[in-house]
């Protein structure tokens, strides 16, 4: 039925392409390129012959729009998966729009030199897109992704108006290092030592990064810390749920992890000012991510499970109500399925599922779209069809 380029070979990346070619029914063609295409070439050979799917490599920088542009050019893909990293979202969207081809990423623009990420650039697109006539899905992995299909579920079928969302995202996975992230650590970093925030009132209010902290009882995995977090699918959400009053985003950390993390920070690893080491300019966060285990490489060593949903309130026929709607995910089960941990497994399936919607054509809303703008009712079922079965709650503990 279809074709889709895949930008980048990493941990997502690599179950992205497995969940394709799973799906070769709408995926008959994929291209894996990436900036080391050795890496590429290895998950080729994995994959080849599993289904009908028919796979290509490709060597392309990501940073530099003409061979974005030659690239697409050449493999003429239905969709370009951005599976690389936030830093790439915005070349990678001007290739689409050069090229008319429709775009999917899995995370919100940052640039390099500074940890902070908002829609404003991305949004910028919209009407540009909307002309050419193709789509840009924005956050299409599961938290941003699932978390913003979940919310407009929710809105369809059991709301008729929501209050305020809570995201959870736990991990209860233990992986036996006492430091490593489970996506790339230099993203992952940045995004938990920078400030925290949440919507109320329609305001954005800042906090100090892991100011809140609160516990939460997690179907499956149990009683777990979790701190409050600034996340791109506030803004989104904000924007796209008519009246909501608070959105919060939570995630949870271990001991271990955070004692660590606090030390690296209190000595400087963490900073992404470039520094001069021995005649060179280093940053050291990207000197940290290089002696950190590379999270593509934890699977075969990480038990336990993922939830991620959200906790939702609101009105429904004039009555109040609370909603969780949440996905477990086994570590165990995906390495033995994908050879990955849930937290690439939750990200890569999702990703997959939204490109084969705009393929199907089930999601061809033009111009530049957050997840929960698309009907959630075709991904809900994906979901449960390809790994990532969804619980419902009815009478949930809220938040505190
Ligand atoms: P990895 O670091 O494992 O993979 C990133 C890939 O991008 C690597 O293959 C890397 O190449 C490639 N890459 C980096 N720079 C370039 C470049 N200039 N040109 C071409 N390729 C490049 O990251 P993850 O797989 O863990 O994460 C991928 C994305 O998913 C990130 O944007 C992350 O923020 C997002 N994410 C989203 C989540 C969600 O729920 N929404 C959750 C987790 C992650 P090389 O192999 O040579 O280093």
């Amino acid at each position: 039925m279809g074709k889709a380029l895949i930008i980048g070979c990493g941990g997502v990346a690599g179950v992205a392409a497995h969940k394709c070619v799973e799906n070769s029914g709408v995926f008959e063609e994929i291209c894996i390129a990436s900036r080391t295409v050795e890496k590429c070439d290895a998950l080729k050979s994995k994959l080849d012959g599993k289904s009908s799917s028919k796979i290509s490599t490709a060597k392309v920088d990501a940073n530099n729009v003409v061979e974005l542009i030659y690239l697409i050019e050449k493999f003429k893909p239905d969709i370009v998966m951005n599976l690389a990293l936030p830093y790439h979202d915005l070349k990678i969207m001007e290739a689409c729009l050069q090229t008319r081809t429709n775009y999917l990423d899995t995370a919100n623009y940052e640039s390099e030199d500074s940890a902070k990420f908002e829609y404003k650039q991305q949004w910028a697109y919209d009407e540009k897109f909307k002309k050419a006539g193709i789509t840009g899905i924005l956050g299409c992995g599961f938290d941003p992704g699932v978390s913003g299909i979940f919310v407009a579920y929710a809105l369809k079928h059991h709301f008729d108006k929501i209050t305020t969302i809570d995201i959870l995202d736990c991990n209860g996975g233990d992986h036996g290092y006492p430091f490593a992230t489970n996506f790339n650590p230099e993203i992952n970093i940045r995004e938990i030592t920078a400030k925290g925030s949440y919507f109320e009132n329609g305001k954005t209010i800042e906090t100090e990064p892991m100011e809140i902290k609160k516990s939460y009882d997690f179907p499956e995995v149990g009683k777990r810390e979790m701190y409050l977090l600034h996340h791109e699918e506030i803004e989104s959400l904000a924007k796209n749920i008519p009246g909501v009053k608070r959105i919060r985003f939570f995630m949870t950390f271990g001991k271990s992890y955070l004692t660590h993390l606090k030390c690296l920070e209190n000595v400087g690893m963490t900073s992404i000012k470039p520094i001069d080491f021995q005649g060179q300019k280093i940053v050291p966060l990207q000197f940290l991510k290089a002696v950190l285990p590379d999270p593509a490489t934890l699977g075969s060593r990480t038990v336990g499970k993922t939830n991620i949903g959200c906790v939702i309130s609101g009105v429904k026929d004039g009555r109040e109500k609370n909603y969780y709607i949440y996905n477990v995910c086994d570590h165990r089960e995906c390495f033995k399925e994908v050879g990955s941990q849930a937290v690439a497994y939750t990200t890569g399936v999702p990703a997959m599922i939204g490109a084969a919607l705009s393929i199907e054509n089930k999601w061809d809303l033009k111009g530049v779209r957050n997840v929960e703008e698309f009907n959630p009712d075709p991904f809900i079922d994906a979901l449960n069809k390809f790994g990532l079965p969804v619980s419902e709650d009815f009478s949930p503990v809220p938040v505190d």
